[in-house]
């Protein structure tokens, strides 16, 4: 089975469509999404009403728990974004509209799926909404994060969360897609394999992110979008402040 992963679409709408063409032109049919279609753009009603139509399942991000509970750990300008992406989401949409299933979609999210030996989440196995997995952990090793972390899975698991596309190994590797040459094939090892960010990347490179999961094998890829229409979207809505356009340019 063929499964294209996505995450941390964060209301890109150009991004998300460029992907979802990617996926199209690539042959799988078979999408699912790993939380935070939410949060810091433009969009939210249009992405929340494309994952919900076109992925099989959608996994429960930070930003749509925020939605519910109150952006409390963000900092201000993100809490205001979540405020305003609130609004968004209960401003009716006139006669045809579909305010209510777009909002029930959004806040009532599962927080982790499974089809073994796949194992899905949006942060990590033991905190699966809220924990960062980042490589700096990986890197000087913390042991007994990654030691339960990794007692909480068998198989694959995939994350995002961090908006870095990376895939982290029982044996303390850190592996970029660059270094991977863009294709990691399963071993016995158990592996976590984040999938990185559709709609605001931070890694450096301002193309939309996502994976594609075949027979054993996850390949990354990265695709272009109009990134200039977003960023002027964000300049243009007061309670988004202008660094989430500008940082969008620089993937960062
Ligand atoms: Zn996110």
């Amino acid at each position: 089975m063929r499964t294209a992963i996505i995450s941390d679409v964060h209301a890109n709408l150009e991004a998300l469509q460029s992907v979802l063409e990617d996926i199209a032109v690539r042959g799988l049919t078979d999408i699912v999404c790993l939380g935070d279609v939410v949060g810091y753009g433009p969009n939210p009603r249009e992405c929340a009403d494309l994952v919900r139509t076109r992925c099989r399942f959608t996994i429960r991000g930070n930003h749509e728990d925020a939605l519910v509970a109150g952006a409390e750990g963000f900092n201000p300008f993100a809490r205001k974004a979540i405020d305003w992406t609130r609004e968004e989401l209960r401003r009716a949409d006139g006669a045809n509209g579909d305010t209510d299933a777009r909002w029930d979609f959004l806040v009532s999210l599962p927080v982790r799926h499974s089809d073994v030996p796949l194992h899905f989440v949006h942060g990590s196995p033991r905190d699966p909404v809220n924990e960062y997995l980042f490589g700096d952990d990986v890197r000087f090793w913390d042991q007994k994060k990654y030691s339960e972390i990794f007692g909480a899975f068998e198989g694959m698991l995939f994350v995002g969360h961090t908006h870095i596309p990376c895939v982290i190994t029982e044996s303390a590797e850190y592996l970029l897609p660059s270094e991977l040459e863009g294709t990691y094939r399963v071993t016995t090892e158990k592996a976590i394999v984040n999938v990185g960010s559709v709609g605001q990347p931070r890694d450096r490179d301002w193309r939309a992110s996502y994976a594609e999961w075949n027979d054993g094998e996850v390949r990354f890829h990265r695709v272009p979008y109009d990134v200039e229409t977003t960023v002027r979207k964000i300049r243009s809505i007061r309670a988004l402040t202008a660094t989430f356009g500008e940082r969008l340019l620089r993937g960062f």
